[in-house]
């Protein structure tokens, strides 16, 4: 599904079967999220993506872009997991373009444990924009 203007995706039963047979964990934040079960108003959703706002932004956009199957960091990636992150960063692409972020410039960051800063263990693309960045990161 083409990210066309952030349209929400439609749920339909034949989607809601994917979503189900999806191995999830039901005590973490994003899959709760993903869910529907945390209401939070999202900016992106398919059948295998899902992004929205982050809830403490670092940047006058900061989108979390997360696939909808659980996957606790890069670190847990085996190759079964290639087109779904694949997915995701087309998603992270789309969105950036549909918030005008690509001219001037944005970030992508994943974060892996907690000397990166990891702090919900299930993986997620931070999407910032709106401001410059420095290099090194922090
Ligand atoms: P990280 O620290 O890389 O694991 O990123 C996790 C991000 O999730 C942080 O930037 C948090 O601000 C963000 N976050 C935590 N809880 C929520 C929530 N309920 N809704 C949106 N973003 C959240
Ligand atoms: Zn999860």
């Amino acid at each position: 599904m083409a990210v066309q203007a952030c349209l929400h995706w439609r749920d339909t039963s034949a989607e809601r079967r994917i979503i189900s047979s999806m191995p999830a964990n039901d005590r973490c934040l994003f899959c709760r999220i993903a869910s529907g079960e945390i209401a939070t108003k999202k900016i992106f959703e398919d059948d295998q993506v899902v992004a929205f706002n982050d809830i403490n932004p670092q940047a006058p956009t900061h989108v979390l872009v997360i696939p909808r199957k659980h996957i606790a960091s890069l670190d847990d990636l085996n190759e079964e997991d290639a087109a779904i992150i694949g997915t995701t960063l087309v998603r992270v692409s789309e969105i950036a373009r549909t918030l005008k972020l690509n001219g001037e410039g944005y970030r992508v960051v994943a974060n892996h444990g907690e000397d990166a800063g990891q702090t919900v263990f299930h993986i997620h693309f931070h999407l910032l924009g709106g401001r410059n960045f420095s290099w090194p990161p922090g």
